[in-house]
């Protein structure tokens, strides 16, 4: 839930303070300079309050030191501005696999690497799961690992290699048979991703993080205990 009024994270009042202290943001965690506080000592920073979710995104992407992409995911999908479903997660996952990577030690030109990442995971609309049968989390997924093994539309090799790997993770999307889910998809997409990075890059990603389902009350099309991450009692 997003507070219009007041303070973002919890509705209560502002108040301001006579000088700047530095604050970890109270809905992207990042540390920045803030210049009012709310009564329960919550802080927002400027992009979370007034930006759009792409520069969210890359806000926590190149503050973050995460090497766990499901956990990197998480904390992403935690800020209010995230929908339970929607193209967000289209931008969000080609960004988790690029800071992960970065973060890991792999060599990339980051900041370039993640507006890639994200003015291209932009362009995938929703519902591409059952319009285009190519889920965006995969497509999301065919962007990072795309940038990370360099492919382009005229390299032979890179470019057969990334058809096997948003291949491999449609086929592991495909196991559900449920409506989309795109906290399900983003997490199987993941952990595919992780278990093909060996293969694919100098480095292996991780997809350790909590991927048990908090939300589950929130999704009408829940498919519940036929999915692997529906935990009772979470
Ligand atoms: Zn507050
Ligand atoms: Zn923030």
């Amino acid at each position: 839930m997003i507070y219009k009024d007041g303070c973002m994270k919890c509705g209560e009042v502002l108040i301001y303070l006579e000088e700047i202290v530095d604050k970890n943001c109270s809905l992207c965690g990042n540390l920045k300079a803030a210049n009012a506080l709310c009564r329960n000592d919550h802080f927002v920073c400027d992009t979370c309050h007034t930006g759009n979710f792409d520069d969210i995104v890359k806000n926590i992407c190149l503050e973050t030191t995460e090497t766990d992409m499901i956990k990197l995911l998480n904390k992403i999908r935690m800020h209010p501005s995230m929908p339970l479903h929607g193209p967000e997660h289209h931008f969000a996952i080609a960004s988790v696999i690029v800071a992960t990577y970065k973060n890991l030690g792999g060599k990339i030109d980051f900041e370039n690497a993640l507006d890639t990442a994200i003015e291209r995971g932009k362009q995938i609309p929703g519902g591409t799961c059952g319009f285009w049968g190519g889920c965006g989390a995969a497509l999301g997924s065919g962007i990072g690992m795309g940038i990370l093994i360099e492919s382009n539309p005229l390299k032979p090799k890179q470019r057969q290699e990334l058809a096997k790997i948003t291949g491999e993770i449609i086929q592991s999307i495909s196991m559900f048979k449920s409506a989309r889910c795109c906290r399900r998809e983003t997490i199987t997409a993941l952990k595919t991703v992780a278990s093909l990075s060996e293969t694919h890059l100098n480095l292996i990603l991780k997809a350790e993080g909590n991927s048990n389902c908090g939300q589950f009350k929130k999704n009408e099309e829940c498919p519940e205990d036929e999915c692997p991450y529906y935990v009772i009692n979470e």
